[in-house]
């Protein structure tokens, strides 16, 4: 025992699909079998039936499921019908995802910074739609797992149609009402590691408008309203019934234990890293009920070393997001908007994402909390 190299402490790590796996290997077993045996594998009960659950659990009244969180958010984009080249305010820290869907719908993303939380800032987004006409559409993200401030929101969405982004955030309300509430839809992701995380891609429009509803449904499945019709240039967007079956029975019915697990973690972190030294907390906006997707810190001082530390200690951590958006090379040849972002330019500098999901053991937070009190 006493030769060689220390051991190092077991890893804690930011996602923990091994253990999941665990939990959920027979309800995913079943699902397999019983879509096999249906002897049907696309857009059939699985998904109808999912769909149904979903905008239940979601309280919005309809979900259509497609191929992945960007597809949603271009399919959603797509009903509005804009010109091409029409504007789109929305947020430069987030992932790709939400600028690219943007772009493939046709239109140009215009970007306004975020607030101390990270999340868009609805006060520069509202002075913005105040000043010019040309903006069509807002799509703000609710970045984190936290809900955008509900209220603010509604005053943007009365001057121009919202899409809420809510790949991070399904679950999450502001003040009591769910997020998808304002916007004229919401798309959300089922990729692995978000709160509702398939066994594959996946993901969702949801809306409380049945005729946005329909023109998803036409769009993922090739422009098709009615068999070999094909009304508009459509995508290959289909959510599979097998995702749509493990989604079902094996995950959905865990969404809200994972979410209460993932909140308390989030409370054993803010009282255990109040007053930590090598990080702050950032604000969380007002009235949300946040689902926790990531615990977001910002370091103080050097972030590499503070990473390579935690590394040290067994700790996986992890930046949301290094490069804004508009920073992107692709961005580089097509047209944007983007003023100065000096706060989101910050946090893309110093933020630090500390492992959050329903699998941690009270011991790992712990330990978690410790690294960071070091640094
Ligand atoms: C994950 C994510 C997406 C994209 O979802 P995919 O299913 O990976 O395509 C979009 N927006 C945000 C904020 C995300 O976190």
């Amino acid at each position: 025992m006493a030769y060689g190299r220390p051991m190092s402490p077991p890893l804690v790590r930011l996602n923990d699909f091994t253990s999941q796996w665990e939990v959920v290997s027979a309800d995913v077993h079943a699902a397999v079998e019983r879509v096999g045996r249906s002897g049907w594998l696309i857009l059939g009960s699985e998904v109808k039936t999912f769909e149904a659950e979903l905008a239940q659990a979601s309280g919005l009244g309809h979900a259509v499921g497609v191929a992945s969180g960007l597809d949603a958010i271009e399919i959603a984009l797509r009903t509005l019908g804009l010109p091409p080249g029409a504007k789109v305010l929305t947020t430069p820290l987030t992932a790709f995802a939400t600028t690219l869907a943007i772009v493939r719908a046709g239109l140009v993303p215009v970007y306004v910074d975020v607030d101390a939380s990270g999340l868009v800032d609805l006060g520069q987004a509202e002075a913005l739609l105040a000043s010019r006409s040309d903006i069509a559409a807002f799509v703000p993200v609710h970045l984190y797992g936290h809900a955008l401030d509900g209220e603010r929101l509604s005053r943007i969405a009365a001057k121009v149609p919202v899409l809420e982004d809510a790949a991070q955030a399904i679950l999450a309300k502001s003040r009591g009402v769910p997020v998808g509430s304002v916007g004229f839809a919401t798309a959300t992701s089922f990729y692995p590691t978000k709160n509702l995380g398939a066994l594959g891609d996946g993901g969702a429009v949801l809306t409380r408008d049945a005729a946005v509803a329909d023109g998803c449904r036409v769009l993922r499945d090739y422009g098709q309203r009615a068999k070999y019709v094909h009304d508009e240039l459509g995508l290959n967007s289909r959510l599979d019934e097998l995702h749509a079956g493990i989604l079902r029975t094996a995950l959905l019915p865990r969404l809200a234990a994972w979410t209460a697990r993932r909140r308390e973690i989030a409370g054993v972190y803010l009282e255990g890293l109040r007053g930590a030294k090598g990080v702050k907390l950032p604000p969380v906006p007002d009235g949300s009920e946040s689902v926790w997707h990531l615990f977001p810190t910002v370091v103080q001082g050097d972030r590499a070393a503070a990473m390579k530390k935690l590394a040290d200690l067994g700790i996986q951590s992890a930046v949301h997001y290094p490069r804004l958006a508009p920073h992107q090379p692709a961005l580089a040849q097509i047209p944007y908007e983007a003023p100065a972002l000096p706060v989101a330019d910050e946090l893309a500098a110093q933020e630090l994402s500390l492992p959050i999901h329903p699998f941690l053991t009270d011991a790992e937070v712990a330990r978690v909390i410790d690294a960071v009190k070091s640094l």
